[in-house]
């Protein structure tokens, strides 16, 4: 099987008891059955504590539960009371694998790091190569998805990258340039032509107007909401600021994730509107930390992905005109 890496990949060590939002907070951890079942019998009092902390949540599965908002088995020093007992491996998939992510295309394979975890926003932040370290080969296996589909998908991924990158243009018209080069794969992957001239598109866009931001925000109010931290800062949200010097590492990192994921909906531009709201959010909350919390709240909530994927073509915050002002425009 071929295994794909991003370059920053094995630099990553968890931070731990150091940990400014450590994973082991916020949200409850799915604990696949294997893990449940040894849980079911470890012993002593270590395993009472464990089975306490276990419920079935709404879609029938067992997860860790929060109190107050953070695992009930980590210690004052913010360690897993699990893996200092047992060690790494004795911890369900979730918390043995995270912030490490897997793609499986059955004939390879693309790793990531979570953009949620910030030792791996760190990483992933500052990077400015895009490219895979790779491992093994290709394997040749019958896939359920469309082959051509992927193909087109790998093939326009890096000139996207190479957009977002270029830093001769200012970053909200390469953020504006992507939006504008997902229609036209769209539109190829439709049936049509592929035509994309970036300074042909550019001219064709009307003036950007001054739009106040206040949808978005208001957007991203009415989602699920995992931490008071992130409800607080929502609740003094203010307006748009300067972009982050970031914001191209962030928008890759988007593209790298989750472009080739459109093999499973035909439909790359909503993934580029996700990509740029966050671009956006990050104008709003800037800084390495809080690009990683919203991550974990938005980009890590199946429901609130759910919420934008419904958005993007209805939403008027989400319009091509309102993300393409919200781009462009630029304060006297
Ligand atoms: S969020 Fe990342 S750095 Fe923090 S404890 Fe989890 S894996 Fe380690």
């Amino acid at each position: 099987m071929l295994e794909r890496y991003p370059k920053y990949y094995r630099s990553f060590v968890c931070l731990a008891g150091d940990c400014t939002d450590t994973c082991c907070a916020g949200w409850d951890v799915l604990v696949d059955e294997e893990t449940a079942a040894r849980y079911a019998a470890m012993e002593g009092d270590l395993g009472r504590r464990v089975r306490a902390s276990l419920r079935i949540d709404q879609d029938g599965d067992c997860v860790i539960s929060m109190v107050a908002g953070k695992c009930p088995l980590l210690t004052q020093a913010g360690l897993c009371s699990v893996q200092l007992a047992h060690g790494h491996d004795a911890l369900c998939r979730v918390c043995r694998e995270f912030p490490r992510l897997r793609q499986d295309y059955e004939t390879f394979v693309e790793h990531g790091l979570s953009l949620a975890c910030p030792a791996a926003a760190a990483l992933i932040l500052n990077s400015t190569d895009d490219g895979w370290d790779e491992a093994g080969t290709l394997e040749a296996a019958a896939v359920e998805y469309d082959v051509d589909l992927l193909k087109r998908l790998q093939q326009t991924r890096e000139p996207l990258l190479a957009l977002l990158r270029d830093e001769s243009r200012p970053v909200g018209e390469s953020l504006a340039l992507a939006l504008l080069y997902a229609y036209a794969v769209q539109d190829a992957i439709d049936g049509e032509d592929f035509v994309f001239d970036p300074a042909q598109e550019l001219a064709a866009l009307p003036q950007p107007q001054k739009r106040d931001f206040t949808g978005m925000i208001d957007f991203h109010r009415k989602l699920e909401i995992l931490t008071d931290r992130w409800a607080e800062k929502l609740s003094r949200a203010g307006g748009l600021g300067p972009w982050p010097k970031e914001t191209r590492a962030l928008a890759a990192y988007y593209v790298n994730r989750h472009w080739l994921q459109a093999i499973s909906d035909r439909d790359p531009v909503w993934r580029i509107k996700q990509m740029l709201a966050a671009c956006l959010m990050a104008r709003v909350f800037p800084g390495a930390d809080e690009i990683a919390l919203y991550s974990k709240e938005v980009e890590h909530d199946s429901d609130n992905v759910d919420r934008i994927w419904e958005a993007a073509d209805s939403d008027p915050a989400w319009s091509d005109l309102a993300l393409l002002d919200w781009l462009r425009f630029k304060e006297d």
